[in-house]
């Protein structure tokens, strides 16, 4: 069935093999972030299984971790909780990220009822200006009345980098969470296990040999699922970039000219497309769309056919200068990026095969 996603699990196997390798090389834990495929069992499943890779298994979505319930390693909510799904985050969660303390009361009010003591890690913002506490007065005034709390456990600080603001890690911000860390231990008298670097923009860090030795702990998904770091964008040698490749099919592929004919009005989503006029192209289209899949993301491992617009259910792709003929039936293939992963993992039009 088609479009779908290929997913080569022995690729992703060695990517986790190398980056679990570097970290645990550097003392550092792994939390496998498992989002951007929606915490596919299958995926993790195999990962996970025989080699002990991975330190805790991490998402933003308590539904995907509620999937992986069975596997036997603890679980890291990353995204902070929502006050109406604290009841969900405390089943299956054994840690969460906080940054409010109206919600860290309500889990422990649910943590009290199934008589259960959760962890939380506490979330720093220090600078990328998306979640964490940005006032560090507010963060220790808040640490007082987390500590009355009798069923919350703060077990460490963390911080997540280069997602909003495009911030990069760096010895300088990360000294900050370091230096947090420490006068929790100090002042507050907690036992501080996690100080969580960030994500897979952190890992130039370890090569440049400027992490500090106190970070114990990244959170890396994009680095496995496509052999990257992503603070400049760096392959990590051995690593796979084509874990994922997306297949479509072709559903019409005909010459037609390269600019709309008619007075013009707004696309499919409101906006005023301008068009080149390149002239009469030879024209295909896959059966794939923007409900699917970010179009951006699209790497057509033919190089010489060219993703050229998409609405809802449409992919538009200019054929003329392939070598290939594509036929009606024919499929065409592509790599992704984060957001096509992402997407083609989201969709429920998009059919998942493994490769084992
Ligand atoms: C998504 C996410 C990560 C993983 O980021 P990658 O760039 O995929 O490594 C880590 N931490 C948090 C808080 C996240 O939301």
């Amino acid at each position: 069935m088609y479009p779908r996603l290929e997913i080569n699990l022995k690729k992703l196997k060695n990517n986790l093999r190398i980056i679990s390798n570097l970290l645990r090389k550097n003392k550092i834990s792994l939390a496998m972030v498992t989002k951007a495929y929606c915490a596919d069992i299958n995926i993790v499943n195999e990962l996970v299984k025989d080699e002990n890779l991975v330190d805790y298994l991490a998402d933003s979505r308590i539904e995907n971790l509620k999937g992986l319930s069975q596997i036997n390693i603890p679980k890291i909510l990353l995204r902070i909780p929502m006050k109406s799904e604290v009841e969900d985050v405390i089943k299956y969660a054994d840690i969460s990220f906080n940054s409010e303390y109206e919600t860290i009361e309500e889990l422990n009010k649910e943590a009290k009822k199934i008589n259960k003591v959760h962890k939380i890690v506490i979330m720093v913002d220090l600078g990328d200006l998306r979640e964490g506490y940005f006032v560090e007065k507010d963060l220790f005034d808040n640490i007082k009345k987390i500590q009355d709390l009798t069923n919350i456990s703060i077990v460490g600080v963390a911080t997540n980098l280069t997602c909003y603001g495009a911030i990069l890690p760096s010895e300088k911000n990360l000294s900050k969470l370091v230096s947090i860390a420490e006068r929790l231990e100090k002042d507050y008298n907690i036992d501080i296990k996690i100080i969580s670097g960030g994500n897979s923009s952190s890992l130039f860090l370890i090569d440049e040999n400027k992490l500090l030795s106190k970070i114990n702990n990244l959170r890396i998904g994009e680095a496995i699922l496509l052999g990257r770091e992503t603070a400049y964008g760096k392959r990590i040698s051995g690593t796979f970039n084509d874990a994922f490749k997306l297949i479509c099919e072709v559903i019409e592929n005909k010459e037609k000219p390269s600019v709309p004919i008619g007075e013009s009005g707004v696309d499919a989503f409101g906006n005023k497309p301008i068009f080149e006029d390149k002239g009469i192209m030879q024209r295909a289209i896959l059966g794939i769309g923007r409900q699917d899949i970010s179009i951006d993301s699209l790497n057509p491992i033919d190089k010489d056919i060219e993703v050229i617009g998409a609405s809802s259910d449409h992919t538009i792709v200019d054929v003329t200068k392939s070598k290939n003929k594509y036929s009606i039936g024919d499929k065409i293939e592509f790599l992704l990026d984060y957001s096509g992963i992402m997407t083609a993992s989201t969709s429920k039009y998009v059919k998942k095969y493994y490769i084992f």
